[in-house]
């Protein structure tokens, strides 16, 4: 049994956030999500919060700590996809993506920082993916916001390490949610074929791989890229 923490998981209300946020409620956390639309799962609060607006994400951390108490978990999860080549690739297409993945983790893990810092205690989880290390044609963008994490949270492990604060990265392959569904059967059956489990992960899996980092037993891990991916991304 782990110490009971007041978590706040964004993007909880559908896909990875809400499988996080439900694990986490499961093992008996204070957990609230972030949506911009619909609820996290039941037994959690929903706050309201726009990743690319610092003020929301500050009114919604005020709210969870009004409710909750300081949030001594926090895992950055909202994210988006823009995918088309780089020769299509506009402007808006590349920093919004940027502008969700890494900036408004930026805002979430700043804002999060402040109670973790008074409490000496933080546990901090970053949701990237396979193809920030492996790469993906059509998806520079998104890729690079997602290696962008990596420097991000290995940076705040040097910051913040010696203050009780750990700083992670969750690299999830293939999972079944709404983002992959969107993906042509073919190209679907394709990755299946390059996946060495030979199946697509689910929601589950990565939350079950974030609760651990979260909890007691991981309290000397930090800086690490945690691979959910099948041995997609084998080597990185
Ligand atoms: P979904 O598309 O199912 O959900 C995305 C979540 O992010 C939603 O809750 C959405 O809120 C929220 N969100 C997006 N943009 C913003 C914004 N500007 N402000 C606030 N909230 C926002 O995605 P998944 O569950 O599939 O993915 C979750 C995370 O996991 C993402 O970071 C993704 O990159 C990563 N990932 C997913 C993989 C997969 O195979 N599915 C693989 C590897 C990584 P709303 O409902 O309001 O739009």
């Amino acid at each position: 049994m782990t110490t009971p923490r007041t978590v706040l998981v964004t993007g909880g209300n559908r896909g990875i956030g809400f499988a996080i946020a439900e694990r986490f409620a499961a093992e008996g956390h204070r957990v609230a999500v972030t949506a911009r639309s619909g609820e996290g799962p039941e037994g959690t609060l929903t706050v309201r919060a726009e990743m690319t607006d610092s003020a929301s994400i500050d009114a919604a951390f005020t709210e969870v700590e009004a409710q909750l108490g300081p949030v001594e978990v926090v895992v950055a999860n909202a994210g988006i996809t823009r995918d088309t080549l780089l020769m299509r690739m506009s402007e808006d297409d590349f920093t919004e993506v940027l502008d969700t993945n890494l900036g408004g983790t930026f805002r979430v893990v700043k804002r999060a920082s402040k109670g973790m810092l008074k409490a000496r205690f933080g546990r901090i989880v970053l949701v990237s993916s396979v193809v920030g290390l492996y790469g993906s044609a059509g998806q520079a963008n998104y890729a690079a916001s997602k290696s962008g994490l990596v420097g991000f949270a290995r940076s705040i492990t040097r910051e913040l390490g010696a203050r009780g604060i750990t700083a992670n990265v969750v690299a999830p392959g293939f999972i079944e949610t709404d983002m992959t569904a969107v993906l042509p059967e073919a190209q679907q059956a394709e990755y299946k074929k390059s996946i060495p489990a030979g199946r697509y992960g689910t929601a589950e899996e990565v939350a079950r791989a974030i609760t651990w980092l979260a909890s007691d037993d991981a309290g000397y891990i930090s800086g690490a890229v945690i691979p959910v991916d099948g041995g997609l991304g084998m080597g990185h």
